[in-house]
């Protein structure tokens, strides 16, 4: 740990850029192209030009590393319920105004208190000693940790492990040539099919989002075969409309292929956009059908918990092939073949086994018990305790009574969805002397932090976070 604090003092040598005059460079990782002068930093302010020479200066500072399932990422094609250790890191290229992971994408807001600094070995030896074969590199972007998810994806696959790049893709080509080296699955955010919506809300562009989508789906056709998914938060009054959802599916099927999973996100207000409703849902499911009927194959829901419009359907005869509830998943395929019609799916099964947390377990005695209930929208949370020792947890109902089995977890952080729309509330059971605390996630893929939502006034679509817990 000593030595990752340093990289953040000294920076780390940064992996593309290149000299112009007077001693200033020019980055190359994303499509800003930053001049940087010495002495100063990129727009990003990740990247700073030291005596030179680019460093970055946030080699291994990371938010907490988080057991949480595949379906977190709008990856619902590949291992679906596979549990993946998720890493993300602080700073972003771009400034959504409307941001659902703010507290840690904007760097200014970031407090000490929700940063872990960790070494390629050290995330590869835990994955691989937690049982976890996907290392996700999602919430703020990881673009600006870039040299730190090369080391480490390089090393995961080394290991045997398969990397997940959960972006906004807003990278360069050459950025993108690089992480195609080391990256098995690609879930990419695309804001919005308006360069307008982009300049004006994201202080990006769209163009080179478009192209970089296309360039990860052209090396498919290459020896490596990275998996593609894509995902379109719609935004409410700003991007949700039928014409706007549209273009989406209309630019993947003319410039992809109708086999490309498409996910409608639903959208909760944050940050500087927080006097709107969340997404309407009946408008989400309109623009799913809408794309169906337009000629694509799988299109889900995003961020909804009780619809059927998360399932898989075989396209050809409409036979459940997945079924999600919330961030849960299970799959009823045979070997990615429909088991009614043998259609082969675009469902990828890596594995034989599924990883998912599945084990009915008995609770040892003198445990101390915990109760939380959830609160409005929320269908999630993350535990975090300092060790990693065994908490063992287990849903409940409104009147108490236990639904689904009891689970247990040793990850320092992981998160739990309730998988049946009957529970309210977990029960936790962990050791007196090993506390753990826990915050509400309202949504797939947003990281609570414990310091800024702490002071956050919250609200029905915004909930305060973290909760502090006691055992009783
Ligand atoms: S990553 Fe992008 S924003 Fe950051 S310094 Fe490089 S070009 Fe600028």
């Amino acid at each position: 740990m000593a030595i990752m604090k340093q990289w953040q003092k000294t920076g780390y040598p940064a992996r593309l850029w290149h000299s112009i005059a007077n001693g200033a460079i020019q980055c190359e990782l994303c499509p800003r192209a930053c001049k940087i002068k010495l002495g100063r930093v990129g727009t990003c302010k990740m990247r700073r030009n030291e005596e030179g020479k680019l460093v970055t200066l946030n080699y291994g500072k990371s938010v907490p590393m988080t057991q949480e399932s595949i379906e977190t990422e709008a990856v619902y094609h590949y291992a679906p319920g596979e549990r993946i250790l998720s890493l993300g890191n602080i700073g972003c290229m771009l400034r959504c105004d409307f941001c659902q992971n703010w507290s840690t994408s904007q760097a200014r807001y970031v407090q000490d208190n929700n940063v872990a600094y960790y070494s390629p070995e050290e995330v590869v030896n835990y994955a691989l000693k937690h049982n976890i074969r996907v290392l996700s590199w999602t919430y703020n972007d990881p673009i600006v940790w870039h040299e730190f998810v090369m080391d480490t994806a390089k090393l995961a696959r080394e290991k045997g492990l398969k990397n997940l790049y959960k972006s906004a893709f807003y990278i360069s080509e050459k950025g993108i040539d690089e992480l195609l080296t080391v990256m098995d699955i690609f879930s990419i955010s695309l804001k919005s099919m308006q360069d307008s919506f982009y300049r004006k809300h994201t202080g990006g562009r769209l163009r080179p989002v478009l192209d970089g989508i296309k360039q990860v789906y052209d090396a498919r056709k290459g020896t490596n075969y990275p998996h593609l998914e894509v995902s379109n938060l719609c935004v409410t009054e700003r991007n949700d409309s039928l014409d706007e959802t549209r273009k989406v599916s209309d630019w993947m099927l003319k410039h992809l292929d109708a086999d490309i999973p498409l996910h409608y996100v639903r959208f909760h207000p944050d940050y500087q956009y927080t006097h709107v409703e969340r997404t309407s849902i009946p408008f989400l499911e309109q623009a799913r059908l809408q794309a169906i009927s337009d000629g694509m194959r799988y299109v889900y829901v995003g961020n909804v918990f009780d619809t059927t419009s998360a399932n898989s359907y075989c396209p050809e005869c409409q036979t459940l092939l997945v079924k999600r509830s919330g961030l849960i998943a299970e799959p009823h395929l045979d070997n990615g073949h429909c088991p009614s019609c043998h259609f082969k799916t675009s469902i990828i099964m890596p594995w034989e086994k599924s990883n998912a947390d599945k084990q009915s377990v008995t609770i040892p005695d003198g445990l101390i018990c915990i109760h939380h209930t959830f609160r409005g929208p929320v269908q999630a949370c993350h535990i975090e305790q300092v060790n990693e020792s065994e908490i063992f947890y287990q849903f409940v109902a409104k009147d108490g009574s236990p639904v689904g089995t009891i689970n247990s977890n040793s990850c320092t952080r992981f998160m739990l969805s309730k998988s049946d729309a009957k529970s309210t509330g977990i029960r936790l059971y962990h050791r007196e002397n090993e506390p753990c605390q826990l915050f509400e996630v309202y949504d797939r893929a947003h990281f609570p932090v414990t310091e800024v939502e702490k002071t956050h006034q919250g609200s029905e679509n915004v909930p305060v976070t973290f909760i502090p817990l006691k055992g009783r």
